[in-house]
């Protein structure tokens, strides 16, 4: 990074920094303070909140966590007991790389402090991070999703969190981290500082720090913002021996060049995959059971154009940053709610608008309740009248296909909010409506409703963060997810006595 020139106003040696960080900061070769840092490191020693319109590059690490670790100074001991360590500061970051390149940034300004600090994330051994918490830190840099599994596992309490940092969080909100930010929140003390870092701020970064910032000192040295990327979803009533001609009629229908299809298991996965192919889509599947090499390719086929459909599991729901993907399918309604949001996430990238198209079947119904609760808004399915596939009668001769028993039984019909009358699933009719209802019609035929700009509904949430004093006990959090990376203990010992 360049060095910034020395000048009155924006030498380190004007904040009056403790001797152990300024020593730090020397070290460092810092001569001058970036612009964001000179703007942000006066304000929050003033313990007041931060939202920060900032890149990565412009220094701002340094601009939340030379302050941060000044205020927690007061803290500094050097007793062997955890419980005179617990967890001060939190530092939330979207990815591994950021997390890992933050963290070891504040160890290096903490050298000479007796404050400790780690990190966690995804994609490694939890023990190793759990002996580390159990030890006592002052400062835990962490991805969500991993600072979940180990509050869920209990081995970190966060009750005495002074200050949190969402760090890159344009990045976390697209990545779809939202619910997992509002589940860590929701055990932090209410009587804290909350800064928050974006490169750009969009109408849901404001929402997200109207919710959980207390009058923000607004800081901006990065460029104007873009229009918020937006996603227009839709959920269609299908039943599950017609989702695959669905899929089809829907991507003809409106010319689509390139979608990412999500289904609940890697079976189903790749035996969607293999029927796309068949019918002449350049497919590529990516589920668990692909190496990470085949993984790549796939993305990499995807990216430059080569790959149509990506169908795919939620592997591939969080972090994959690829942009201008017009539209992401739930063949499957995903059995988490929150996969949903990670799922249409893919769509709606930096600033694009997207579709997101659902499919749900009679026994889908629990699960869109359980979306249209996360989302805190009434779901409306929608029916499209699929023309029957002669194509595939052609290729499998009637005594080759399965026999009607052996298939997935119909869903029952899900009961509509729609007051239209619906084709029969799986033909199309003729519709004798008169013309000023085309626009019905041209819906129930499959074509799409054009993207539009509208506000995210996660954000309509208002805000909940009451003022109580510091001595109040912090709300009861929200109950969690069952970590994948958990192993319930009883599970295992059931396992084992099953083989023995
Ligand atoms: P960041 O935006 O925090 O990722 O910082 C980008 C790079 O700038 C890092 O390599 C920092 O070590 C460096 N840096 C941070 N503050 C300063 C400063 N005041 N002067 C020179 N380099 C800095």
């Amino acid at each position: 990074m360049r060095q910034y020139a020395p000048d009155m106003t924006t030498s380190f040696s004007n904040l009056q920094l403790a001797p152990a960080l300024a020593r730090a900061v020397a070290e460092m070769g810092y001569e001058s303070m970036t612009p964001i840092q000179a703007q942000a490191i006066p304000v929050v020693l003033t313990g007041q909140d931060v939202m920060g319109a900032a890149q990565t590059g412009t220094g701002k690490t340094a601009a939340f966590s030379l302050p941060l670790l000044q205020r927690l100074l007061k803290h500094e001991n050097t007793s062997t007991s955890p419980a005179r360590h617990p967890v001060r500061a939190l530092v939330l970051l979207p990815t591994r790389e950021l997390a890992d390149q933050v963290a070891q940034q504040i160890k290096q300004y903490a050298v000479h402090t007796k404050l400790r600090s780690t990190v966690v994330f995804g994609g490694m051994d939890m023990k190793p991070q759990t002996l580390e918490l159990k030890r006592g830190v002052e400062v835990l840099v962490a991805t969500p999703g991993r600072l979940l599994d180990h509050i869920e596992a209990k081995n970190v309490v966060l009750n005495q969190v002074e200050y949190v940092v969402l760090d890159e969080a344009d990045r976390m909100l697209d990545i779809g981290f939202l619910p997992d930010l509002q589940r860590i929140l929701s055990h932090l003390p209410k009587t804290r500082t909350t800064l928050l870092f974006s490169a750009t701020f969009s109408t849901e970064i404001r929402r997200l720090a109207g919710s959980y910032l207390q009058n923000p000192v607004t800081i901006e040295v990065a460029r104007p913002n873009e229009t918020a990327a937006t996603i227009t979803q839709l959920f269609y009533s299908v039943a599950v021996d017609e989702k695959y001609n669905a899929l089809r009629h829907l991507i003809k229908t409106n010319g689509m060049k390139q979608a990412f299809v999500f289904c609940n298991s890697k079976l189903g996965c790749a035996r969607l995959a293999r029927n796309l192919e068949r019918d002449g889509y350049r497919t590529s599947a990516l589920h668990g059971d692909k190496s990470q090499d085949e993984r790549l390719k796939a993305l990499d086929g995807f990216k430059k154009g080569e790959v149509d459909l990506l169908v795919c599991t939620d592997v591939a729901a969080r972090g994959l940053d690829i942009k201008d993907v017009p539209a992401v399918f739930n063949f499957d309604i995903p059995f988490n709610a929150e996969d949903y949001v990670h799922r249409i996430g893919r769509t709606g990238r930096a600033g694009a608008l997207g579709h997101a198209i659902s499919f749900v079947s009679g026994s889908d119904q629990r699960l869109v309740v359980d979306i249209e609760k996360l989302l805190k808004t009434k779901i409306t399915l929608e029916n499209v009248a699929v023309e029957p596939d002669r194509s595939r009668e052609r290729r499998e001769p009637r005594e080759q296909r399965e026999p009607r028993e052996s298939r997935e039984p119909r869903e029952p019909r899900i009961e509509r909010s729609e007051s239209a009358s619906r084709p029969r699933e799986g033909y199309a009719t003729r519709d004798t409506r008169p013309r000023e209802q085309d626009s019905a019609r041209r819906r129930e035929v499959g074509y799409l409703p054009a993207a539009r700009v509208k506000n995210d509904p996660f954000f309509d949430k208002p805000y909940e963060a009451t003022a109580r004093s510091a001595d109040a006990p912090p709300a009861a959090p929200e109950p969690l997810r069952k970590s994948a990376n958990i192993k319930h203990k009883r599970v295992v010992a059931a396992l084992f006595k099953s083989v023995g």
